[in-house]
């Protein structure tokens, strides 16, 4: 085969890479996509946000539908058929990365599959299934994301261990389920099986279940679970695993040094993430890994190797698909010579558990570790009408604003569609608006929207559903 000579060569076609490839590819790039799967859209499409996003839709269905008799509604036991419901899953992923592909060809990126590995600077060799093709680029994006990190402590090769990929696949619904790991991939997919009708432990070895969210954001999230789980063990760690029958046994230890032994039909180990480089031929580039293996980037996405960009979850960071999206963003604006912003962008976090929990800008727990002076102002949706209409006045609404300008530093949101009310807190400090832009902007009543507004109203003391104190408002 002879060598593809090429512009610009992304390795990897997920949120970042295929947003890479098609970004460059409208800015006239010519661009080669080498993705080894044989379905474009990397793990987010396939293996993460999407089918887990539709699984805690359909788990969502069931819990609401048991709750209804007050209401004056009750349905039957609901039926369960694994099968259909893997068969919608699975048809969405595919509907998506057809829709990936066709964009792809739509804009002239030309898409080789097989697993590339770095000869040097300039020279990709990529395994396809007909043999090693060369590749000589100009540029290149690293895009090949993360996979799940297990320790070989748990590694037993059981099936009955599962990572976030096996759980995703629903091959059964197990009576009894261990989580080890509490961050948001272990409480959403604990939020899927409980549904399903698991019994469910977690076991954390932090004080909290999903650290890096506040406190008080993560309480609710908390509080639902020690109704839908069987337990949420804090301060515990996972010591080992062992296969007896068709049960696992595990043995824990809390922080007081007492262990426990318990057998489950099934583990999901959701401690983190690793990022792919490890067999990329890196060592042949100048590109350099940071001590936890992922890879040095600048603030326009550049490694320590001129030609050579990487992004995404193995750029490290937040491993978030829309982290991803915004340096492909990034790494082709400076490949085409446009780059001229390098604040590092606001990234909105959002965990889809019940109630949701988002995120953007400033925590309160972080501007205490750094000393920053805050003011913090919480409304509370027991006050909103929205929020009782669907029996879910557990949310609360944050600002977390600098003192003298009131300007908008941070927003934490708990509750129903938090996810999706974050877009405007995210919005609101990338325009650097103050307390007072929120609480003058008409918002759509009933809706959720109108406790960002009434939480800036609250601020200066004259929320129409919440009193609490009087501030003077800026000039
Ligand atoms: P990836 O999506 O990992 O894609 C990398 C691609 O590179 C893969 O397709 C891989 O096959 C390919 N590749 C690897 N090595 C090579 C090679 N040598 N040659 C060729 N191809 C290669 N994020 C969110 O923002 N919201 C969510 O709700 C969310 N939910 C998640 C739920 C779960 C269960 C998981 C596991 C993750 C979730 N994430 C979520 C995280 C999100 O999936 C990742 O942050 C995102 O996919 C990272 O994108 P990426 O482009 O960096 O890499």
């Amino acid at each position: 085969m002879d060598p593809i000579k090429i512009e610009l060569v992304v390795i990897g076609a997920g949120p970042g890479g295929y947003a890479a490839a098609f970004y460059a590819a409208d800015l006239g790039k010519k661009v080669l996509l080498v993705e080894q799967d044989k379905r474009l859209g990397g793990v987010c499409l396939n293996r993460g946000c999407i089918p887990s996003k539709a699984l805690l839709h359909a788990a969502k269905v069931m819990v609401e539908a048991k709750e209804s008799a007050h209401r004056g509604i009750t349905f039957g036991e609901p039926q369960l058929d694994l099968q259909k419901l893997r068969a919608w899953k699975d048809s969405i992923l595919t509907k998506l990365s057809q829709g990936v592909a066709g964009l792809a060809q739509r804009r002239g990126v030309q898409v080789l599959q097989g697993r590339a590995v770095f000869e040097d600077s300039g020279t990709l060799r990529v395994e396809t299934e007909k043999g090693q093709q060369f590749v000589q680029f100009e540029k290149a994006i690293i895009a090949v994301g993360s996979r799940p990190a297990i320790p070989k402590a748990f590694d037993l090769g059981n099936p009955r261990i599962m990572t976030s990929t096996e759980a995703l696949e629903v091959e059964e619904v197990p009576e009894t389920l261990l989580i080890v790991g509490g961050g948001y991939i272990g409480m959403e997919l604990g939020t899927v099986y409980a549904a399903l009708g698991s019994k469910i432990v977690v076991i954390e070895a932090l004080d909290t279940i999903l650290a890096g969210a506040d406190a008080d954001l993560v309480r609710p999230v908390a509080k639902y679970a020690e109704g839908a789980f069987k337990e949420v063990r804090l301060k515990t760690k996972v010591l080992k695993m062992a296969t007896v029958g068709k049960q696992i046994k595990v043995v824990s230890e809390n922080a007081a040094g007492e262990q426990k032994e318990e057998l489950y039909d099934r583990v999901l180990v959701s401690v983190g993430r690793a990022p792919n480089c490890a067999d990329i031929g890196l060592e042949n580039t100048k590109a350099a890994k940071d001590d936890k293996g992922f890879i040095k980037v600048n603030a326009q996405q550049q490694t320590s190797d001129p030609n050579i960009y990487a992004i995404g979850d193995v750029a490290g960071g937040f491993l978030l698909a829309h982290k991803a999206s915004k340096e492909a963003r990034t790494a082709v604006e400076a490949i085409c010579g446009e780059s001229s912003k390098s604040d590092p962008a606001i990234i909105p976090a959002v965990v889809f558990t019940d109630p949701e929990v988002a995120w953007a800008g400033l925590t309160e727990a972080e501007a205490k570790a750094k000393g920053i002076k805050v003011e913090v102002v919480k409304f509370p949706w027991a006050a909103s009408g929205r929020a009782l209409t669907f029996d879910r006045t557990d949310g609360m609404t944050k600002l977390i604003l600098e003192p003298e300008t009131d300007r908008i530093l941070g927003v934490g949101i708990v509750g129903h569609g938090a996810g999706e009310l974050i877009a405007e807190g995210t919005l609101a400090i990338e325009l650097g608006a103050n307390a007072k832009d929120l609480a003058t902007t008409v918002h759509p009543h009933p809706t959720l929207s109108e406790t960002l507004m009434e939480a800036a109203e609250l601020f200066y003391g004259h929320s129409t559903h919440a009193y609490v104190r009087k501030k003077a408002e800026p000039k």
